[in-house]
C-alpha cells in the first residue's frame, strides 16, 4: 500500500492546539499514516516577517509534535534560502518521499488565499489538497470556481474539523498582555517560549 502523507504548513509562530487538532482529525478521516509539519522560513504571503526567529519556530514545533507519534517536523523550509514557495517544497518532499501519495493540509482561509500563492494552478496540481472546514470558516465556492479549473479543484477535498477559535496572532497578543496561554499550546511549547522571553514585547502588531 502507497504511504498517505500529510504535509502541514504554516509559519507557527507559535504552533498552537488548532494546528494539531486540525492535522489530527484530517489524518483520522483521510486516513492519513502521518502528518508532515513544515514551519515556512520566510512566508512569502505574511512579507517575510515573524515575531519569533525561524529556529525558535522550528523547535517550538518539534516540542509540539513530539506528542503524537504519526506526527513529526521538517526543516526543508529553513534550509533553502529564498522565498518558501509550497510549490517548491511540494517537489523536494516528493523526490525525497519516492511514491507517496502527498496531501497539503490547510485552513479554509488559507485554501480561499491560494490563488494569490506562487504558481498556484501548477501547486494544485502537483499534489492533494484537505481543506479543514469548520463553522466560521468555509471555502470560498466563488473564488475556487473563478480561480481553478475542474481538473485543479477536483485535487482539492473538504474535511471538517471542529471550530477551534485560536490564532497564533491572539497567543502573541494575550503574551503581550501578560495574559495566560496555558492549553492554547502544548505544556512544552508554553515552556519554551517563557524560557527564551519569546513573544514578551513588540512595537507593532506583528
Ligand atoms: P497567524 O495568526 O499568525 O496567521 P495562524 O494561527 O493562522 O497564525 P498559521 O501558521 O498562519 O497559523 O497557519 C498554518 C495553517 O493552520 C493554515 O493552513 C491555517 O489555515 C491553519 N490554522 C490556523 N489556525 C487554525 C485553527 N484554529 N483551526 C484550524 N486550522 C487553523
Ligand atoms: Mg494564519
Amino acid at each position: 500500500m502507497e504511504r498517505r502523507i500529510g504535509i502541514m504548513g504554516g509559519t507557527f509562530d507559535p504552533i498552537h492546539i488548532g494546528h494539531l487538532i486540525t492535522a489530527e482529525m484530517v489524518r483520522s478521516a483521510a486516513e492519513l499514516d502521518e502528518v508532515l509539519f513544515v514551519p515556512s522560513a520566510r512566508p512569502p504571503h505574511k512579507d517575510g516577517t515573524c515575531a519569533a526567529s525561524p529556529e525558535d519556530r522550528l523547535a517550538m514545533t518539534a516540542r509540539a509534535v513530539s506528542e503524537n507519534p504519526s506526527f513529526s517536523v521538517s526543516d526543508i523550509e529553513l534550509r533553502r534560502d529564498g522565498p518558501s514557495y509550497t510549490v517548491d517544497t511540494i517537489a523536494v518532499l516528493r523526490a525525497q518521499l519516492g511514491d507517496a501519495v502527498l496531501f497539503f493540509i490547510t485552513g479554509a482561509d488559507a485554501m480561499n488565499d491560494l490563488y494569490r500563492w506562487h504558481e498556484p494552478q501548477r501547486l494544485l496540481r502537483s499534489c492533494q489538497f484537505i481543506v479543514a472546514t469548520r463553522q466560521g470558516a468555509a471555502l470560498d465556492e466563488r473564488i475556487i470556481m473563478e480561480k481553478f479549473t475542474p481538473t485543479e479543484r477536483s485535487h482539492i477535498q473538504a474535511v471538517q474539523t471542529p471550530h477551534l477559535e485560536i490564532s497564533s496572532t491572539a497567543i502573541r497578543a494575550r503574551i503581550r498582555a501578560g495574559l495566560s496561554i496555558r492549553h492554547l499550546v502544548p505544556r512544552a511549547v508554553e515552556e519554551y517560549i517563557e524560557e527564551r522571553g519569546l513573544y514578551r514585547a513588540h512595537d507593532e502588531e506583528l
